[in-house]
């Protein structure tokens, strides 16, 4: 019966997050480590959190690699805010802008009484 015993296939002797390893069996039958790569996390809108819908979840190398329209969505604040934040920004910036305006007009109506 062979040993079911197995040692690692690089020089890191360690259980850590970037040597995991899983069981696999060869076509010749031998049973061997396979590494396992660490999973990617996909990327969140920095104002609500959610996972960004349009944009893969890939490791940070992977994303080095990649053409920009594959990382991003063509709006502004692409591919950092949720279309509902940029929305909302948009709503804020448009509201207090009206509001400076309301103030400048309320200003030189008093001015000419
Ligand atoms: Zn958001």
């Amino acid at each position: 019966m062979p040993s079911n015993r197995l040692t690692y296939r690089k020089r890191q002797s360690y259980n850590t997050n970037s040597n995991k390893v899983r069981v696999i069996k060869t076509p010749g039958g031998e049973l061997r480590y396979l590494y396992i790569k660490k999973k990617p996390s996909a990327p969140k809108c920095g104002d609500c959190g959610i996972k960004l819908p349009g944009i893969p979840a890939r490791r940070p190398r992977e994303y080095a690699t990649m053409s920009k329209p594959k990382k991003t969505v063509q709006r502004a604040y692409g591919g950092s805010r949720c279309a509902n934040c940029v929305k909302d920004r948009v709503v804020r910036a448009f509201l207090i802008e009206e509001q400076k305006i309301v103030k400048k007009v309320l200003k030189e109506s008093q001015k000419k009484r």
